[in-house]
């Protein structure tokens, strides 16, 4: 596995120190006085791949939340570029009037979060906020409305901390480029 490696993009220590930034944010946007009355949220990872992040993420935020899943595919099996967003499961239990915050590994072409969002709503939700890890380097992603960002990368296909290649590689601590010719061997 290790020897797949082309380089590594963001090692383990900058993505810990992100997620708690990003947790800080997250808990003062919903604690008063940035909100009136009790906290409470929803989160929402997109699996597979926002499955570590999430773990890691919520354990920093310490208001009470309901843990819901949902999950979506959208670059099955070898896929290096987006094949369309689709749902292929869900249990995010009772929405309706809870603040929902949807959380996924990596905004790309858009196209999941525009599949999710108005979903989410349309099952109730009072308000629904969105957080990623990464966000690639493109006009889609860009241009896609987004609450919490953890780090900005160039326009690569990357894996580790939860990102996958045909399933593998989720397990690696750190983001990385796999070598060229990894992409595409059977
Ligand atoms: P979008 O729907 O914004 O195009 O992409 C979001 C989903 O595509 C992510 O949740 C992730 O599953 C997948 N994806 C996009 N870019 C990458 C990438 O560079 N590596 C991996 N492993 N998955 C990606
Ligand atoms: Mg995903």
């Amino acid at each position: 596995m290790h020897g797949d490696i082309e380089r590594i993009l963001i090692p383990q220590e900058k993505i810990a120190a992100r997620v708690r930034e990003l947790a800080r944010e997250i808990t003062a946007d919903h604690t008063p006085p940035a909100v009136s009355g009790e906290a409470e949220i929803s989160i929402v990872p997109i699996l597979t791949g926002a499955m570590i992040f999430t773990a890691d993420l919520i354990r920093h935020v310490p208001i009470a939340m309901k843990i819901g899943l949902m999950t979506v595919s959208s670059y099955p099996g070898r896929s290096i570029r987006t094949q369309g967003s689709s749902v292929l499961g869900q249990q995010l239990g009772d929405v309706r009037g809870r603040h929902v915050l949807l959380i996924d590994d990596i905004l790309d072409s858009g196209g999941t979060l525009k599949l999710v969002v108005p979903l989410v709503k349309e099952l109730g939700a009072e308000t629904v906020k969105t957080c990623v890890l990464l966000r690639k380097d493109r006009p889609a992603a860009r241009e896609t409305p987004v609450d919490y960002v953890g780090f900005e990368i160039p326009d690569e296909f990357v894996v580790g901390y939860g990102l996958d290649y045909n399933d593998y590689y989720r397990n690696l601590p750190d983001i990385v480029v796999l070598k060229q010719d990894v992409i595409g061997r059977s």
